[in-house]
């Protein structure tokens, strides 16, 4: 059985032309089914004729990642624990937010690997270690379980505004399948997120960074977390292995559309990436890139060496990176009564944690 989500549309043209002989605006028709309106079975696709219907229920299925478990924060804040067809769990989380009037909005984090390979120490994730990439179908079935909990239905106006890829992995080492779901994304008849409602995060990864921007699918946050190489080394060891200079010098020639920036990702740890002298250091480190920075209260997950920064320096940091004109931006933490950042819950599903512990979100919200 083919899951239809995991085509893109010319892949589904191709295959119901070759398979079921059908024509190009039926693709279409269906193409249209699954990511707008969502269906999720053949009989409600009232524009197909009956005979393609049945064909299609004959070869085909159209299958979302199962909802295990969600969490929900008293600020709005919504974590689900995804699974998918072969047993692996995932995270997204749903972060609210209202705009200019009032309206609420929403804002996905996604992910895009079953774990991650680069180990960061600081990130619940980093020390699972990988499993395997996620599909192009599993990146975007989160956002179809997003949409449908959201009741999000009216894609003229829709609720879910923004997806950042800010959750479990490395998107740009699942580059191939990255490239087909931004394609896929970005499809007027489809979901239609244009590259502007679209974040892509990396630790900085060199090839897919340039493969990234030549495309232009999306916009590109970077996680710096520390402003001097050796700093980066021993809370980044694999992302470090490629210099810091280096990745600032590529991030300087970076094409960027008209008012875009790169968004630079600071997470603070407590004493040790947060004094004065590593702000001045981090100033000048992204002074002459066209960014602007988002500091992360860090949230302490168990069993990890790092904790929080103390208000006072956290405030301080934010000060004296205003003074040197950096675009700062401090991230409320959001769910702060459920464990939201990512990788969390899945690792306290592994360890068969009772309860779960004191998280927040702190991924960005536009
Ligand atoms: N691999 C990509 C995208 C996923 S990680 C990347 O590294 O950019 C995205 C973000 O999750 C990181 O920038 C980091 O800021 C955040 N993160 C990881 N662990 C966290 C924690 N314990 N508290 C707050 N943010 C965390
Ligand atoms: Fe992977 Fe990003 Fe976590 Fe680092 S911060 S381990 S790159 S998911």
């Amino acid at each position: 059985m083919r899951n239809l989500v995991n085509l893109t549309l010319p892949e589904l043209t191709a295959w119901m032309q070759a398979e079921l002989g059908e024509p190009v605006f039926r693709a279409a028709q269906v193409w249209q089914w699954i990511w707008q309106k969502m269906a999720r079975d053949f009989e409600v696709m009232s524009n197909v004729s009956k005979t393609c219907r049945v064909r299609l229920a004959e070869s085909a299925c159209i299958v979302w990642p199962q909802i295990v478990s969600t969490e929900q924060s008293r600020d709005g804040t919504t974590k689900f624990l995804l699974l998918l067809d072969d047993g692996a769990l995932i995270e997204s989380v749903l972060i609210p937010s209202d705009d200019r009037k009032g309206k609420r909005r929403w804002t996905q984090c996604l992910s895009s690997q079953v774990g991650c390979a680069m180990g960061c120490t600081f990130c619940a994730t980093g020390q699972m270690g990988f499993e395997r990439n996620m599909t192009m179908g599993e990146m975007l079935g989160q956002v179809l379980v997003a949409r449908d909990w959201l009741d999000d239905t009216r894609p003229d106006r829709p609720l879910l505004r923004n997806l950042v890829f800010m959750g479990m992995g490395e998107p740009l080492l699942n580059m191939r399948e990255l490239l087909r779901a931004l394609t896929s994304l970005n499809d007027g008849k489809g979901l239609n997120f244009s590259p502007r409602r679209l974040t892509v995060s990396t630790c900085g990864i060199e090839k897919g960074l340039s493969v990234l921007g030549q495309n232009g699918l999306a916009y590109l946050a970077v996680s710096l977390h520390a402003p001097n190489q050796r700093l980066r080394e021993r809370i980044m060891p694999k992302a470090a292995r490629w210099p810091l200079d280096k990745l600032i010098t590529t991030l300087k020639s970076y094409p960027l559309k008209t008012r875009e920036r790169i968004t630079f990702e600071y997470l603070l740890l407590g004493d040790v990436n947060d004094s004065l002298e590593h702000a001045r250091e981090l100033a000048h480190l992204v002074g002459d890139v066209k960014g602007k920075l988002n500091l992360i209260v860090y949230n302490q997950t168990t069993g990890s060496p790092y904790a929080a920064s103390d208000t006072e320096r956290i405030l301080a940091f934010e000060q004296y990176l205003w003074s040197r004109h950096i675009t700062v931006v401090l991230r409320k933490s959001k769910g702060q009564d459920i464990n939201a950042a990512c990788g969390q819950l899945k690792a306290d599903r592994r360890s068969q944690a009772a309860k779960f512990s004191r998280r927040s979100c702190s991924h960005f919200i536009k």
